[in-house]
């Protein structure tokens, strides 16, 4: 058993030595082969798996490969569905897919007009009065204060299209089941997207684990065996991979079920593109209630989510024609040309995986998989791409030998909490959702009493077809609660519940859109990170100020574990790299280390040893040196020879910002302080340069920290 516990450079390398004998075991079928047993005999083996071709599986195909990592997807479909579920893209994974070969400038020149879905609308039918509605944009977000890019509205679909695009572009081929021909040839297989392929079983086997994989070609199963040394399950809500594993969630289930009826009807989207373009229109009628979710006006193309209640309503009761019936309801008028795609039922949750890891770190969830939330905020696909963002550089890092298999470890002890952050604000945003028919008489807590009483009391009884009536029927009573008779403003108690209506809009108190603090605000607390229990106080002497759940503002911080906050800089010589933000910074091709430094003797030594340790661990690094403004190309060339013999270095100067706060300042850190980002542009280690007495081995300390070579035992 190796133990290391020392900081040195032997120390580095007797651990890497541990990272490279892991590797070994799920690298190479030859090794395999060769160790005998473990039950993969014929089975191809692959050094990465991933089960699921959803926008997680893509996104995190797409990373691996960047980075040189060979990886397989398969999906159980035969074809990619075109149900939209997302279509909310926040901030962070805006920033995540502007390295992704250009991902966010496609979405930005695919999506709808902005003004064509910056607000929610509350109204009685989509022709009818609106009760309220809320702008979700504000000019801050166009003018890219906090974050280079802004969110985005975009169908799940088209964004797997574009994926399936960029995957194309880097060498990834889409092979439908008769393409495929079998044999023990592992290349064959490596960065294929192979559909019609289901995971059905799990075994783990000496050298990894052996999948069972049946292949529906043409309707006729075909069941084949895959070997490989890391499995992916980012499968989704349902995971195959998680059951498979043993893994259960833990949270709350069945908040409530739904039908998604996806439509079509350009007259719906010309009318409501002239009228009251929105996202999100919540319909609340005597004859119907539903959430239109308005994917793309210009095209008439929409999402109807619908709640109902089984047993006693159940999903094969929602007809096409039924639909139909329901949304020329909601729309107060017909449009002669809905035109209804699918119809599909789905349960809303709140769980998290209880662990992300299992079977000796071979088996890893992402996404869905791992994480179940009430679409209210948009978090669920936002949260499985930045799970993908922050897993890609920590396995490419381990199967390149550079990091320790524990390093897995802390993709699970960072992502877990965001995803149990996340659930609670989710079922907060469902909540803040419900308060709207609440106020108008609609509580939905008293449909689901309704519910469960017909449950027990007439369940066992009564047939379901005179439940069904009893149900709606007391369902139709209680929407008579938004009938014109009562809901408007000479009812005394229409007027005053359209008063409360109007409160809550006004002060922010309903479904909100964006959620700076939490999407840009968020940060680890530990994982691949140095905490700084040494450097919790600002330089002022009082607490960094973090994120508050309490207020929707993004407050830039340089603590350990945040996002580096964004900025505009320009590169010097001034002709050299234009204006870029300070996520530029990090590389987006490869993997990258950046230590920022202010230009000063002390924070200039730390960068000499960070390029020469990351040098001794094959690390890609580079120093920026972060000038201020107006700096003269002669002072600049003062980094040249501080840093020498070193040449991965980059100079900027600050570009003003309205605010005439510094980088430093906007910060809330001293200008002696130096900060290590790492490839995710996450902040790993930060110090003031002058507490640190012996700059080579601290950095040694800090990579050994943030690679966990320490922590692993072989
Ligand atoms: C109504 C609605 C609105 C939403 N709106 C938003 C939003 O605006 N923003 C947001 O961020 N999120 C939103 N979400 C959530 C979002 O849709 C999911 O979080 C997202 O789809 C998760 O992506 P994924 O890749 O993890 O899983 P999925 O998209 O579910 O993909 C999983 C893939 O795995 C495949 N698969 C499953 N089992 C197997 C198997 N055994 N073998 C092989 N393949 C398998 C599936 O066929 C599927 O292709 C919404 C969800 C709903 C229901």
């Amino acid at each position: 058993m190796l133990s290391i516990t020392g900081g040195g450079r032997g120390g580095l390398f007797s651990v890497h030595r541990g990272a490279l004998w892991w590797l070994r075991r799920c690298h190479s079928p030859l090794f395999s082969s060769l160790a005998g047993g473990g039950g993969r005999g014929d089975a191809p083996h692959l050094p990465v798996l991933i089960v699921g071709a959803g926008p997680v599986g893509l996104v995190l195909s797409f990373l691996l490969t960047k980075f040189g990592i060979k990886c397989t997807v398969i999906e159980k479909n035969v074809e990619f569905t075109r149900h939209p579920r997302a279509h909310f893209i926040n901030n962070r994974t805006m920033e995540i897919f502007r390295k992704l070969d250009g991902l966010a400038g496609d979405i930005e020149r695919s999506q709808p007009p902005v003004d064509l879905w910056r607000k929610f609308v509350y109204c009685t039918s989509l022709s009818g009065s609106v009760l309220g509605s809320v702008d979700h944009m504000k000019q801050e977000d166009f003018d890219k204060v906090i974050s280079p890019i802004s969110v985005a509205h975009f169908s799940q679909y088209k964004l797997v299209d574009l994926l399936l695009k960029k995957l194309e572009g880097i060498g990834f081929r889409t092979c439908f089941p008769g393409e495929i021909g079998y044999s023990t040839q592992d290349l064959v297989l490596e960065s294929k997207i192979l559909m019609g392929h289901e995971c059905t079983s799990l075994q783990q086997t000496d050298e990894g684990i052996l999948v069972g994989v049946s292949v529906n070609n043409g309707g006729r199963i075909i069941e084949r065996k895959l070997h490989c040394g890391l499995l992916l399950g980012t499968d989704g809500a349902r995971s195959t991979v998680r059951e498979l594993a043993g893994i259960s969630m833990e949270g709350e289930r069945g908040l409530q079920k739904l039908v998604s009826v996806h439509f079509l009807s350009r007259d719906l989207g010309r009318y409501l593109s002239s009228q009251r373009p929105g996202m999100l229109f919540f319909v609340f009628n005597p004859g119907a209630i539903g959430v239109l979710v308005a994917h793309d006006l210009e095209n008439g193309e929409f999402v109807l989510q619908v709640p109902f209640y089984p047993p006693q309503q159940m999903f094969e009761d929602f007809s096409a024609k039924v639909c139909e019936q329901i949304i020329v309801k909601l729309v107060g008028w017909g449009p002669a040309d809905v035109h209804v795609l699918d119809i599909k039922p789905w349960a809303m949750h709140a769980e998290v995986a209880e662990k992300y890891i299992c079977c000796n770190n071979r088996v890893i969830l992402s996404g869905d998989a791992a994480h179940r939330f009430p679409p209210a905020g948009g978090f669920g696909m936002n949260t499985g791409i930045q799970d993908a963002h922050n897993l890609a550089w920590k396995l490419s890092l381990l199967l390149n030998g550079v990091a320790s298999p524990s390093i897995l470890q802390t993709y699970e002890s960072e992502r877990r909490p965001v995803a149990i952050f996340n659930t609670e604000l989710s079922v907060e945003n469902f909540k803040a959702a419900m308060s709207i028919p609440t106020t108008l008489g609609l509580d939905p807590t008293v449909a689901n009493s309704v519910h469960q009483v017909i449950n027990r009391s007439l369940g066992s009884i009564i047939p379901r077809n005179v439940q069904k009536a009893v149900l709606e029927g007391l369902f139709s009573l209680g929407r008579a609660q938004v009938s014109d008779y009562i809901l408007n403003e000479k009812n005394p108690l229409g007027s005053l519940r359209l008063a409360r209506l109007r409160s809550i809009l006004d002060e922010g108190k309903s479904l909100q859109l964006q959620f700076p603090a939490e999407d840009l605000g968020f940060y680890y607390e530990e994982g691949a990170l140095v905490p700084e229990a040494s450097c919790e106080e600002t330089q002022e002497g009082g607490k960094l100020q973090h994120s508050k759940r309490a207020s929707r503002e993004y407050i830039p911080s340089a603590k350990v574990g945040s996002r580096l906050p964004h900025m505009l800089v320009r590169g010097l010589p001034a002709s050299s790299e234009g204006v870029l933000s300070t996520l530029d910074l990090v590389s987006g091709d490869e993997l990258e280390f950046v230590l920022i430094i202010a230009p000063a003797k002390e924070s200039y030594e730390i960068a000499r040893a960070t390029l020469k340790i990351a040098d001794e661990l094959k690390l890609s690094a580079k120093a920026c040196v972060m000038w201020p403004q107006g700096s003269t190309d002669a002072e600049v060339e003062e980094s040249r020879s501080e840093l020498a013999p070193w040449t991965n270095f980059i100079d900027v100067e600050e570009v003003p910002r309205v605010s005439g706060s510094s980088w430093w300042e906007m910060c809330r850190i001293s200008r002696e302080n130096v900060l290590l980002v790492r490839p995710d542009e996450h902040i790993a280690w930060r110090t003031e340069s002058d507490r640190v007495r012996d700059a080579e081995s601290e950095i040694r300390r800090v990579f050994s920290h943030i690679l966990c070579l320490n922590s692993h035992r072989v």
